[in-house]
């Protein structure tokens, strides 16, 4: 089997181990070995970075436009295998795969023409004769470090607006899906990214991510994953005074009051919690249901989840595909076990379940009767587990929907214009998702929570330039 090397300076190189890629919906598939990097081999990918930046951050923004619009194109362009091997190595169904990486594309391409909207200001000066200008420079080396659940598009919303400013990238993808970050590198290497601007850096995230948060000459890091990584790298980043910007964990609710469409309701309900197998940061593990609806809800929800099909990500017909892994798979049984020991009713699923090949699946759990001090109300899982908050009214599933330590998406179903304007208003979110799923955003808009979920500048859309530019300031004396 052939190594997949790192990219380290424009060149292809070996790392210093190797990992196995696998499958998880079938333990005996191995997708390829790829290479991974200790710290030397980090810092040299460092090095080419900082070497790169004088003259990229200098580049003008014709040059990245047009090599982002490459990149975009070549990944929609791969759309069908890319997705094929995202579904292999993740997880996800191949139809959840294809749309990442269409969004991808779509995203490197959204880039491509927003680096021509980049725009500074001219005031003048409260000293007669004097003008002042506000422009936004590169920030430099940046260090995006990823997770395994969206492997192409969470890269590529950093990499993209990384590069259209004008900065370096050290690109550390994360262990678990190294596929389609390299499938991704190779593709901006053969758009023609200068040698040095990019490079990909495979490898365990306390090696290598750790160098990459702890270098001086790395000026800004990005990071998505989990709530203790993410707060270790915000000690280590602010500690040398790094820019550094986080996205992490959520426990999101959906609101469904008494006069919502029951259809609507249960479609937002099983999208948000159970598709892509529970295993993003959007899904709604709370759902938050009023009295009235609540029996019929349940019922519905009961009914729906006995049509979807746990299986192969490839075969067509597979709603929900396996858990990214053992260890995670583990972790899900476990809170399944803590939910029912904590007083849970288990009305659906929540058992591993044996297919045909050997793989991670999980039936996707249903609980409720679930109270907000339960450990399954207020830690994030990260698979296909939710459960049910009983409400007597709006105000109180209101009031439920903010118990929590995170903030990044919140869903509400209503028909009431006043209960969705009131909660768009009061919802302590980043995201407010109206008769919509709590999963599923645009790429031109802000991507971001509160309180535990985010911190720093925003992503997506125009504000990446808040995190990925620096402001400044020039007088000059007409
Ligand atoms: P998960 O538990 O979902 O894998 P993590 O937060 O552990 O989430 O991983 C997200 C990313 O952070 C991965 O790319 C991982 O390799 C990386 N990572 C893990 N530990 C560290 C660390 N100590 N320093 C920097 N990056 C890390």
């Amino acid at each position: 089997m052939t190594i997949k090397k790192n990219y380290i300076a424009g060149e292809w190189v070996e790392g210093c181990g190797t990992s196995h890629n696998i499958n998880p919906a079938d333990t005996s598939d191995v997708i390829a070995e790829y290479a991974t990097a200790d710290a030397e081999q980090t810092k040299a990918a460092i090095a080419a970075a900082r070497g790169a930046f004088p003259s990229w951050s200098l580049s003008g923004i014709q040059l990245r436009s047009e090599l982002l619009d490459r990149i975009g194109q070549l990944i929609l362009e791969r759309k069908q295998a890319l997705g094929e091997l995202l579904a292999r190595e993740e997880g996800k169904s191949l139809p959840e795969a294809i749309g990442e990486v269409g969004r991808a594309g779509q995203i490197f391409k959204y880039f491509s023409g927003e680096v021509l909207q980049l725009r500074g200001e001219i005031q003048p000066s409260v000293r007669p004769g004097l003008e002042a200008s506000v422009t936004r420079e590169a920030l430099g080396v940046i260090g995006l470090i990823t997770p395994w659940n969206f492997p192409i598009a969470i890269p590529a919303w950093k990499i993209a607006p990384a590069l259209a400013y004008g900065n370096c990238v050290v690109f550390k993808p994360a262990e678990l899906v190294p596929g389609s970050a390299h499938a991704l590198a190779e593709i901006i290497a053969e758009a023609g990214v200068p040698a040095g601007v990019f490079n990909l850096i495979m490898g365990p995230g306390r090696v290598v991510g750790d160098t990459l948060v702890n270098d001086a000459r790395v000026d800004g890091i990005s990071f998505t994953g989990s709530v203790n990584t993410g707060r270790n790298i915000a000690a280590a980043a602010v500690g040398r005074m790094a820019k550094v910007q986080l996205e992490m964990g959520g426990k999101n609710p959906l609101v469904v009051l008494d006069d919502a469409d029951l259809d609507t309701a249960v479609e937002c309900a099983i999208n948000g919690a159970f598709f892509s197998t529970g295993q993003r940061c959007t899904a709604s593990s709370r759902l938050i249901v009023t009295e009235g609806i609540h029996d019929r809800f349940i019922e519905a929800m009961i009914d729906r989840l006995k049509t979807l099909k746990v299986g192969n990500p490839l075969d067509a017909g597979t709603h929900i595909g396996p858990v990214v892994d053992e260890r995670q798979l583990r972790q899900n049984l476990e809170y399944v076990e803590i939910a029912k020991t904590e007083g849970g009713n288990l009305v659906f699923g929540g058992g591993r379940l044996q297919l045909e090949t050997d793989g991670f699946f999980q039936q996707p759990a249903l609980f409720i009767n679930t109270t907000p001090e339960m450990r399954i109300n207020r830690e994030e899982v990260f698979g296909p587990v939710a459960s049910v908050i009983r409400a007597r009214d709006y105000a109180h599933a209101l009031e439920l929907a903010n118990d929590t330590e995170f903030g990044l998406s919140a869903g509400i179903v209503t028909q009431s214009l006043k209960y969705a304007t009131h909660f768009k208003r009061h919802a302590q979110a980043g995201m407010v998702m109206v008769n919509v799923p709590t999963a599923g955003v645009d790429y031109h808009v802000p991507f971001g929570g509160r309180k535990g979920s985010s911190y720093g500048a925003r992503e997506q859309g125009s504000y990446a330039r808040e995190f990925y530019t620096t402001v400044k300031t020039a007088y000059t004396l007409a």
